[in-house]
């Protein structure tokens, strides 16, 4: 806990115990016949006390919510919204039908910052690291997703209004009573708020037995009807279908774009040159029957997600280019901080990967691209973290997970979770289809191992299953040791056994003769193995959103009578990068518009071209608040201004370079600094508004 706000909960507990003790003096003295002097210097005692009550409570409430309490958080919120919604960014998909919880569309604005988002993700990662973009399909049959593990554990806890069957998420009642309790409540002893600090600190780690004991013990009802709820039981996340007309073959929509790589490893190795480490990368839709979406784009039941798949070797997960990283230092939270309740801290990424608190170089190098990717598109360094997953929250596979963590004003949000995975995966996907997903990596020098040859007999197994023989064949050559040594001594005390082929969805008999099984040292040129994945996953919507509060301000109108909305996009990510205006209708100025419209459109540069008679300082407003970061006003036939968005200055430039200058400040080839030197300044009062 906060060591001033530990401090001032302790006051306030004192300060109550001073003021109940002098409450009760009061009333002995009323009833024993103290003189009316002593009855009331007491009782100037005790508002004394009130007032110092008052005072002590008005300081906690100010430490628990900080400079941004949480209704300042809330107004905020509702101001970038409402601006969000009105400029068409994002608003309620279906909206005329009253639209449906956790669906949402993007508007103008926002599907341009969206490509922009995702073009600069493909520059970052796919282009920087060669990485092999594939693009699968939504719908996904159900082996896949039974051999992933999502069929049987893709859940959230659920508990349900006993009255009304309403549905809410366990861990968020549990968090919303914590917070609440925390934030209002000033009169919880110190012991209290730590240990309800504690809950949130450890919420994602609670068992369903752990949540539904803690509900229970804090008394927590249903939000609106405060009837009792049932405990927590799990609630699979995917949204059922069945492919094809006959209803047999049931599927699901994928909710995460990793399986469609997964599946086509062998084909992405191959096309690689047989070589590791490499990465694939997806961007689509993902889906998610989220049990009470909240939050705007924040919790979603159909989102974007980009995913990046880094096969490598499990004894060799150092990266050639970390060093590129290694000084890069900001916000991590370890687990060991998390659950001693201290706060994130700076630590240098090299020294993170070196004292062991990052599993690997490998991870930890997407842990620095992630860092630069997300402050390079405008995320507040300040308000980014990155979180390591503790032990019950991470799938018992996983060698090691962070997530990428923003702040905004809905507290601390997790928009990309960077994973070692393991050689989980690929087992799994080898297991079930029958079809070794496996790399190799070639000795110079051949070695001799003992090794469990299984050998099938094709000769056999051809005569005994035709056409389903090579099916046959690979399904025993992906048999692990264990079954391997199982099928072994079965063979030879039974003569034959029942084995299932994944890919024939039926089990066949395997006769003795039809492969053998025996250990051997061989002298072996290579080493074959199933490579591990680190898997950075991007939720796209989420940092959108992020983006937009942390980009958001609002700055008084030239007059002083209102306030103004502006994004501050770096131009990256901006949805328009400039607009132009004849300052005043005049057909000469139009024209000199259209021209420079032109240079714009041939330059590649998105813009927007006002001709309208409103008021210049108008058209400026209206284009910040869509965050356009440049605007070139024609004010005579030859040249031009050009007014940077925040600082409101312009420079004068000839028509010819407008659009020059334009595109080079937007493509990074120049800083806005360097044109301001290098042009002359205008002054003018319609920069304003
Ligand atoms: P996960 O596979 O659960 O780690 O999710 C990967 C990423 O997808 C997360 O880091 C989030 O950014 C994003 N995400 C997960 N669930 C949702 C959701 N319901 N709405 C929007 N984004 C989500």
């Amino acid at each position: 806990m906060d060591a001033s706000e530990d401090i001032l909960r302790k006051a306030m507990a004192e300060k109550q115990l001073a003021l109940e003790a002098q409450g009760n003096a009061v009333r002995m003295m009323k009833t024993t016949g103290a003189t009316k002097q002593e009855i009331d210097a007491a009782i100037e005692a005790l508002n004394g006390l009130k007032l110092e009550k008052a005072s002590i409570e008005r300081q906690l409430q100010a430490a628990i919510s900080g400079s941004e309490g949480s209704l300042n958080r809330e107004a905020f919120r509702q101001a970038v919204v409402n601006t969000l919604e009105r400029r068409l960014f994002y608003i309620p998909s279906f909206k005329i039908y009253r639209g449906v919880a956790g669906l949402y569309d993007y508007g103008p604005p926002g599907c341009a910052v969206k490509s922009n988002v995702l073009a600069y993700w493909r520059q970052h990662f796919v282009l920087e690291e060669n990485m092999l973009e594939v693009d699968c399909p939504c719908v996904t049959p159900e082996v896949v997703l039974k051999a992933s593990g999502h069929v049987e554990k893709f859940t959230d806890l659920m508990v349900k209004d006993e009255k009304t069957g309403t549905c809410y998420r366990a861990d968020h009642l549990l968090k919303d009573f914590c917070n609440e309790k925390l934030q209002k409540d000033l009169s919880i002893t110190p012991e209290k708020a730590a240990e309800l600090k504690r809950v949130l600190a450890v919420l994602d780690d609670l068992s369903a037995e752990e949540l539904g004991s803690k509900i229970k013990e804090y008394g927590i009802t249903a939000p609106e009807t405060k009837n009792p709820l049932s405990d927590p039981y799990p609630f699979n996340l995917m949204f059922q279908t069945s492919i094809g007309p006959s209803g047999v073959s049931p599927g699901y929509m994928r909710p995460e774009t990793a399986q469609g790589i997964f599946v086509n490893f062998k084909d992405l190795y191959y096309y690689n040159g047989n070589k590791l480490p490499f990465a694939a990368a997806q961007i689509g839709q993902a889906f998610r029957n989220e049990i009470s979406p909240r939050q705007g784009l924040l919790r979603v039941r159909e989102f974007t997600l980009a995913e990046i798949e880094h096969f490598v070797d499990p004894e060799n997960k150092a990266h050639p280019k970390f060093s590129e990283v290694a000084n890069l230092e900001f916000l991590m939270f370890p687990r060991e901080e998390q659950m001693s309740g201290h706060s994130a801290k700076r630590i240098p990424l090299g020294e993170a990967v070196s004292r062991g608190i990052v599993n690997n170089e490998t991870l930890g190098y997407f842990i620095g691209r992630v860092y630069l990717f997300l402050t390079r598109l405008g995320i507040d360094k300040n308000r980014l973290r990155f979180r390591q997953h503790l032990a019950n929250e991470m799938a018992h596979y996983a060698a090691d997970c962070w997530d990428a963590e923003i702040e905004c004003s809905y507290g601390w949000i997790e928009c990309v979770g960077i994973a070692d995975r393991s050689a989980y995966d690929l087992h799994a996907h080898s297991e079930k289809s029958g079809v070794p997903l496996v790399a190799q990596e070639k000795f110079p020098e051949p070695r001799e191992v003992e090794k469990l040859v299984i050998s099938p007999v094709k000769k056999d197994l051809g005569l005994a299953f035709k056409g389903n023989q090579r099916m046959v064949v690979e399904a025993l050559e992906a048999m692990n040791e264990k079954e391997a040594l199982e099928m072994k001594y079965t063979l030879e005390s039974k003569g034959e056994m029942e084995f299932y082929v994944c890919t024939l969805e039926k089990e066949v008999t395997i006769k003795k003769n039809m492969v053998t099984i025996s250990r051997e040292i061989k002298k072996e040129h290579q080493r074959v193995f199933t490579p591990s994945v680190i898997e950075p996953s991007f939720g796209i919507g989420r940092i959108i959103f992020c983006l937009f509060e942390h980009s958001f301000y609002m700055r008084p109108s030239k007059a002083g009578d209102e306030h103004l909305n502006v994004f501050r996009f770096p131009p990256l990510v901006a949805p328009i990068k400039c607009t132009v205006f004849p300052l005043v209708q005049n057909q000469k100025y139009e024209e000199v518009s259209k021209v420079i419209s032109q240079s714009l459109t041939s330059a590649g540069i998105s813009h927007k071209i006002d001709i309208t008679g409103t008021s210049i300082g108008k058209r400026y407003a209206r284009t910040d608040e869509l965050g356009v970061p440049f605007a070139i006003t024609v004010d005579s036939t030859s040249s031009a201004t050009i007014r940077e968005r925040d600082s409101k200055d312009q420079i004068r430039v000839n028509v010819e370079e407008a659009a020059t200058v334009v595109k080079d400040v937007t493509d990074g080839r120049r800083t806005w600094e360097d044109v301001w030197s290098a042009f002359p300044h205008h002054s003018s009062g319609s920069a304003d508004e």
